[in-house]
């Protein structure tokens, strides 16, 4: 463990590796021993990149469109985003408004550099993303944690972010829809949390990298378009990895005030530069070209995540709210707390998510990863047949504990 090492700097030692990718590495590790683990651990799409986007990246390379691009992205790929914001999102924004970086996460982590000082609170709805907290840390301000509740769909109440605001309080990080809970925010919510942040000048760090993926007729709204008024407080992180499979490629930009983007591209000017020429193409491609795959996975999804959720709510001591949006399910396990099996007592999430790997080769990753001790999250971005033969597994191994 890092924190056993003084001399290394303060915050690295603060930081905590991933959760979610460890148990992926976990899990991987197990396979290559040659078990036949069925992981719903990962969050990343199980499809391949469409083929047209693909082609995009090999024609710039075959034309040699492999050297530093502007720091801050490609102007071909900046106007392809401000047409997608103005199209899917009635957002309009100008060149200097938008920053492409290395994926969302590298974009969140501008923010958090060219906008946090040292003591700023940030408030983080709890369950939340696990980078959230990290990166408001590494940049010394202090996470502000508020619970959302499943019987409210796990949407953060106007009275429950009013009380946890201070002097102190420089932004609020927003997910919809939600990892891991797959919250899609309502107009009338949003617009109760963002009446309250233009109140208290909260800016809104906006994160609407699932917007693609929502179900049964939820659509995403953007907190941004809301009004004037509140854009000019809100930064809207988007990208390419979760909609069009190409988590690999790292694209994903920031749109907000200008002031906040130049400081964020002088920031990736002295860290990274630009992100890559030829991703950036190939972003091109897939913001611009045919939709039909988006369509077509979020079909996949959604068959998936019904069949999911049907599985585990018959499973006794396990309740599961139906996500609205992106490809995870929630699944409350704490009826299970205090069960026994062989040598394996489930006191917690992390308790139960290790048992279900090492006796029945399942992977999923704790609730308290994501802050709530009281859940554990599945990815359905896996195979049908994945999905069938793991929520068999995961039965065996519930009905096994007594
Ligand atoms: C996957 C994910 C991201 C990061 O996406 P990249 O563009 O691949 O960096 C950001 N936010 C949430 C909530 C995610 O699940």
């Amino acid at each position: 463990m890092a924190g056993e090492v003084s001399w290394l700097s303060e915050r690295a030692r603060r930081i905590q590796p991933s959760p979610t990718l460890a148990i992926d590495s976990m899990a991987k590790a197990m396979r290559a021993e040659g078990k036949d683990v069925i992981n719903f651990g990962v969050g990343e799409p199980d499809f391949d990149t469409p083929d047209n986007i693909k082609e995009a990246a090999f024609r710039a390379i075959k034309e040699g469109f492999t050297r530093y691009t502007p720091s801050s992205g490609i102007p071909e790929l900046k106007e392809a985003i401000i047409e997608k914001l103005e199209k899917d999102n009635n957002l309009l924004y100008s060149k200097d408004e938008i920053i492409v970086s290395c994926g969302a996460k590298h974009s969140l982590y501008n923010i958090a550099q060219a906008l946090f000082d040292k003591d700023d609170e940030v408030i983080i709805p709890v369950p939340y993303w696990v980078s959230y907290p990290e990166q408001v840390a590494l940049n010394d301000a202090k996470p502000v944690f508020v619970k959302t509740h499943e019987e409210n769909s796990f949407i953060l109440k106007p009275e429950a972010l009013r009380e946890c605001i201070t002097k102190k309080t420089k932004a609020l990080i927003l997910n919809s829809p939600s990892n891991p809970t797959g919250t899609v925010y309502t107009k009338k919510a949003l617009e109760a949390i963002a009446e309250i942040c233009l109140r208290h000048n909260v800016f809104i760090i906006s994160d609407e990298i699932y917007e693609k993926l929502t179900y049964d007729g939820n659509k995403h709204i953007s907190i941004a378009s809301l009004n004037e008024e509140i854009k000019k407080r809100v930064i809207v992180v988007n990208g390419i990895s979760k909609a069009y499979a190409m988590t690999g490629w790292r694209i994903g930009y920031a749109a907000g005030p200008r002031e906040l983007v130049r400081a964020m591209a002088a920031i990736q000017s002295q860290s990274t530069s630009n992100p890559t020429s030829i991703a950036q193409k190939a972003a091109v491609e897939a913001l611009k070209g045919p939709q039909d795959s988006v369509q077509r996975m979020v079909e996949e999804f959604d068959r998936r995540r019904r069949f999911i959720v049907n599985e585990l709510r018959s499973i006794p001591g396990i309740s599961c709210i139906i996500p609205a949006g992106a490809f995870y399910v929630f699944p409350r396990i704490d009826g299970l707390f205090g069960k026994r099996y062989a040598g394996y007592m489930i006191e917690n999430s992390s308790a139960l998510s290790m048992y279900l790997l090492k006796e029945v080769f399942v992977a999923t990753v704790p609730g308290s990863a994501f802050g709530d001790d009281r859940y554990i999250r599945l990815s359905y971005a896996t195979s049908m047949d994945n999905i069938k033969r793991g929520l068999q597994r995961i039965r065996e191994a519930i009905e096994r504990l007594r």
